[in-house]
């Protein structure tokens, strides 16, 4: 049997680590920041330009997909890639997450999720089986299993039921998993109960999959609690694989995070601030709407060659982010995006060179310094 999943871990610098994964579709080097597709593009990009900010791995959304254009489309255009024109890896993420955040449409049982149509109110059953036949024909080349995310703050018991149900729902998952399927990862929970996520971790590993993420962080906790938990649990999961932080978040968190150990982000930061005109820079972050920029005829980030950055000054987004023009978001969003995988190659090839430490420091100098430096 072909490997579904390569790993390879070029160098570790303290936690922080510069690897390489291989998928069935092309490689990626880490740490790697996926932008997020939910509905099969990257808001406002096409993808060659999402390729052109770097990027070698997105993600996708099962539950919004499955709702729109759903699996009879998928299968019959020949799944995601096909459609999208997106040749590179894709990983999907599993519904869990969507389930957390509509969690008033969604009701959790030993078989699966009940959930309704945050569009059209329609009833649907996600099972951990039929989450893997929906990523199935998506195409995904790394599936998500499904998980169970309570909300915090939550009793320890409650956490507990959700480890033990997402543990018994990942085995499951396993069980359906078919030659010529993509790579499985599965997603430790347990809150910020450290010996909770301990013990999820220890269950999952003894399971076996290709990379293991840490959901259920970063959904309002302060940053040093997620910090602190991710110092316990990012070395307690295999080393051998890769390691991914779902849906974090700001640049600050990652650099955190990659610190820690971590291998795998993603988040909608950096398209969904930008078509608020918010940018993020070396110098920490701008709005784009704010009176002071109207007539800086700088780029947004002097030490972006980004082709917003190459092209246009503040003073011309800034007006077109006022005047609500689609060609201001688009460009906001390009930004953006290349700033974030500007701040995981930076990660990278400081742990390559043996100097993430110094690194990591200048770039909490930059944001901290702000536009006055
Ligand atoms: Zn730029």
């Amino acid at each position: 049997m072909t490997e579904r999943l390569v790993f390879r871990v070029d160098a570790v610098d303290g936690q922080a680590r510069a690897g390489e994964v291989v998928t069935r579709r092309g490689a990626f080097a880490t740490p790697a920041f996926m932008p997020v597709g939910t509905l099969g593009t990257v808001k406002t990009a096409s993808p060659g330009e999402v390729e052109a900010t770097g990027a070698r791995i997105i993600l996708a959304n099962t539950y919004h997909l499955f709702l729109r254009p759903g699996t009879a489309t998928l299968d019959a255009v020949g799944g995601l890639h096909r459609f999208m024109r997106w040749s590179g890896p894709i990983l999907t993420d599993s519904g869990g997450y969507q389930f957390f955040s509509l969690s008033r449409l969604a009701k959790f049982a030993e078989e699966g999720v009940t959930f309704r149509s945050h569009l059209d109110g329609t009833a649907h059953l996600f099972t951990p089986e039929r989450v893997i036949e929906v990523q199935r024909s998506i195409g995904s080349d790394i599936m998500m299993v499904l998980d169970q995310c309570p909300a915090l703050p939550a009793e320890r018991r409650t956490l507990e039921e959700a480890v033990d149900r997402s543990t018994r729902w990942a085995a499951r998952s396993l069980a359906v998993r078919a030659d010529g399927d993509g790579a499985m990862f599965a997603i430790a929970q347990g809150g910020t109960d450290v010996s909770l996520r301990l013990r999820h971790v220890e269950q999952l590993s003894e399971l076996g999959f290709d990379g293991y993420a840490i959901g259920g962080l970063a959904v309002g906790e302060a940053p040093e609690e997620m910090y602190a938990t991710l110092d316990a649990v990012a070395p307690a999961l295999p080393a051998t694989r890769p390691r991914y932080l779902m849906g974090v978040g700001r640049p600050e968190d990652i650099v955190e995070a990659i610190a820690r150990g971590v291998d795998m982000f993603d988040c909608v930061m950096p398209t969904r601030n930008a078509r608020n005109g918010g940018v993020f820079t070396r110098r920490g972050r701008l709005n784009m709407r704010g009176a002071r920029l109207a007539r800086d005829e700088r780029p947004i980030d002097e030490g972006c060659r980004c082709y917003t950055c190459m092209t246009h000054s503040r003073a011309y987004v800034h007006h077109l982010i006022r005047a609500g023009e689609v060609y201001g978001i688009r460009l906001t969003t390009l930004h953006n995006l290349t700033y974030y995988q500007d701040v995981v190659r930076g990660a990278r090839e400081a742990v390559l060179e043996g100097r993430f430490d110094a690194w990591r420091r200048a770039q909490h100098a930059g944001w901290e310094a702000g536009e006055s430096s």
